[in-house]
């Protein structure tokens, strides 16, 4: 290959996650989210992924497409998961700010699928925002990448603090129009998502502001923080709220 062939995506994803601002941070935490990376010819053929059934999760290498393109690097960053406030290297981290923006997730896959639209690969749990191009998938092979005897330095695993969620007559009655069957797990993406406190590390510094915004699909859903318990407070499409005051 030559050094100067541009790469090539072989997909795009689609995810419920139609803004960076709520994405987990790192893939496996909001397994309500399910999505599927929709495959471009000449990638899109069944004899491609063939033997992919035996393996339950593959690796997706990605463009951090949004912003990071054209943004430049830094040599140190700051995590949020220590509070955006103490800084470690960009290669002893995760962000998505790197010389070459290139992520890995390893999610859940949930085989092809053919529609009208063509061919994908189901996938869940992922921390990819919606229209991320996607440059490779390898299965993920559990005795060489599940190292369990392995340091996690400062990402160590969330949980402990999850924070409650709940939901307002207003965000119920919203809720019911915007997932009538349930079929998009609306509630369970908003309450995994919510509860994991999607605040940048740094939101601390500004205990006045309580009132906050994350886009799903096509929603903008509002919630409140105070006393560390979230409130839903409503779920409207984002051509609805687009003459109002933004919430983010
Ligand atoms: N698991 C990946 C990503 C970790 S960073 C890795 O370790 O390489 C996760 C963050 O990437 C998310 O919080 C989201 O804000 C951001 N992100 C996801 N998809 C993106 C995209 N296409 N462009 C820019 N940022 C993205």
């Amino acid at each position: 290959m030559p050094d100067d062939r541009p790469l090539d995506p072989i997909g795009y994803v689609r995810s419920p996650y139609t803004d960076k601002f709520g994405i987990p941070r790192q893939p496996g935490l909001v397994t309500a989210a399910e999505g599927r990376i929709e495959l471009l010819p000449p990638y899109a053929r069944e004899e491609a992924f063939k033997g992919i059934d035996g393996f339950s999760h593959v690796w997706v290498i990605f463009l951090f497409h949004q912003d990071c393109l054209t943004a430049g690097w830094s040599p140190t960053v700051r995590p949020p998961r220590l509070g955006g406030r103490e800084s470690v290297g960009v290669f002893a981290s995760r962000a998505p700010y790197r010389p070459n923006p290139i992520g890995i997730s390893a999610v859940e896959h949930l085989g092809l699928q053919r529609s009208e639209k063509g061919l994908a690969l189901g996938i869940r749990g992922m921390d990819l925002l919606d229209g991320t191009p996607v440059l490779d998938i390898k299965p993920y092979v559990p005795y060489a990448d599940a190292i369990t005897q392995a340091r996690d330095g400062f990402a160590t695993p969330p949980g402990a603090t999850a924070l409650a969620v709940a939901f307002s007559d207003a965000a119920e009655t919203d809720l019911a129009c915007a997932d009538p069957g349930g079929e998009r797990r609306l509630r369970t993406l908003i309450e995994q998502i919510l509860a994991q406190d999607p605040r940048p590390g740094y939101m601390d510094r500004y205990p006045a502001r309580k009132l906050f915004g994350i886009r799903l699909f096509e929603l903008d859903i509002g919630w409140t923080l105070e006393d560390g318990q979230v409130r839903v407070t409503r779920i409207l499409p984002v051509a609805a709220l687009a003459s109002g005051p933004s919430a983010r």
